[in-house]
């Protein structure tokens, strides 16, 4: 195909050494800005890095949804062109009098009604495809009206009915924040989505011969284990307890931030700290895995301590009140 040499070109850019060194924030920055988002750049994603022994286990559906309903936002391309069809199906329904519409109903639709058509016979491939388009567009027609919009038909609207569609989840504000060093939130998201390969996923695949944490040697490495109840972690999770004042993390990994009615700038510094500390928890355990060494609990403590008081610092803004100047201060994270 012509496309070829232009896939290929991209491909080639996407996989260049420059952008191999990139954090998976700024891989998912690369994969959205691509004008077609296809399987080879979600490949790319994980491509190689020590962040990921494993490609953690979630549907290119799930991905695809937006971010509120616990997905990345990245846009299916094969969905996305199926809505871009969908626009000549509208013109037929909507636009008689435009020229290729009046072509379409000479050649094919004949007189007949075009919510009720189905081609037979030997057809082009191309008025096949439209018409295929139709049919899983045909939800969204009422009388021949677009009806999931009110200027009539977008490749938005026409894309969001082609969709797979989840609910809602209610820790997408926790992940996808300002306050959130953008490097942390991709594994902020696969801890939320519980979707890291860990060996208690790993051992009943039968990748591994046990499911022993790594860290401590004694637990099961699952998600609740690993971010909350390890002896080594829960010392580095001591960093976060004493920012939130001795509130108790239960167990559920992010929403305890959502829980404890902190300010909002409490708040932003307590999901910094949260996905910065399983950020760096998740690159321990690999480095132990990988190296065989790990950091002392304080040090990892300080190191976490460094980066959200610089992200702190750069978030904030004149009009701090000095409650939370105060605050930030007792906890050693004003600058
Ligand atoms: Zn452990």
């Amino acid at each position: 195909m012509e496309c070829n040499m232009l896939v290929e070109k991209l491909i080639s850019r996407i996989r260049s050494f420059g952008t191999r060194k990139l954090s998976y924030s700024g891989r998912l920055v690369l994969v959205n800005s691509v004008p077609t988002t296809i399987y080879s750049y979600w490949n790319y994603l994980w491509d190689s890095s020590v962040d990921y022994l494993r490609v953690p286990r979630v549907s290119w559906a799930k991905i695809c949804s937006p971010k509120e309903d616990g997905g990345l936002g990245i846009r299916d391309s094969v969905l996305w062109n199926q809505a871009a069809i969908g626009k000549l199906v509208w013109w037929i329904y909507s636009s008689p009098d435009r020229l290729w519409v009046k072509w379409i109903n000479q050649v094919y639709l004949k007189g007949r009604q075009w919510d009720d058509y189905t081609p037979s016979g030997d057809l082009s491939w191309g008025w096949t495809s439209i018409c295929k388009v139709k049919v899983k567009l045909l939800p969204g027609y009422q009388n021949g009206q677009w009806v999931l919009g009110t200027h009539g038909y977008t490749l938005d609207s026409g894309y969001d009915l082609l969709r797979d569609k989840f609910q809602t989840v209610v820790w997408h504000k926790m992940v996808w924040n300002n306050w959130c060093i953008p490097k942390h939130q991709f594994i902020g998201w696969l801890v939320a989505r519980e979707a890291l390969m860990l060996k208690d996923k790993l051992f009943s695949l039968g990748h591994y011969s046990d499911d022993i944490c790594i860290l401590c040697g004694t637990g099961s490495e699952n998600h609740l284990h690993l971010f909350q109840a390890c002896p080594y972690s829960k010392r580095v999770l001591e960093l976060l307890a004493r920012l939130a004042g001795g509130a108790v993390l239960d167990s559920n990994l992010l929403m305890w931030v959502e829980a404890g009615h902190f300010s909002h700038l409490k708040k932003g510094v307590l999901l910094c700290a949260t996905l910065a500390t399983f950020y760096h928890l998740w690159m321990q355990r690999n480095r132990s895995r990988i190296e065989g060494s790990l950091l002392r609990p304080e040090l990892l403590r300080d190191l976490i301590t460094k980066e959200v008081k610089i992200r702190v610092h750069s978030l904030l803004t004149p009009g701090i009140t000095a409650k939370d100047k105060n605050w930030l201060l007792s906890v050693s994270l004003f600058v």
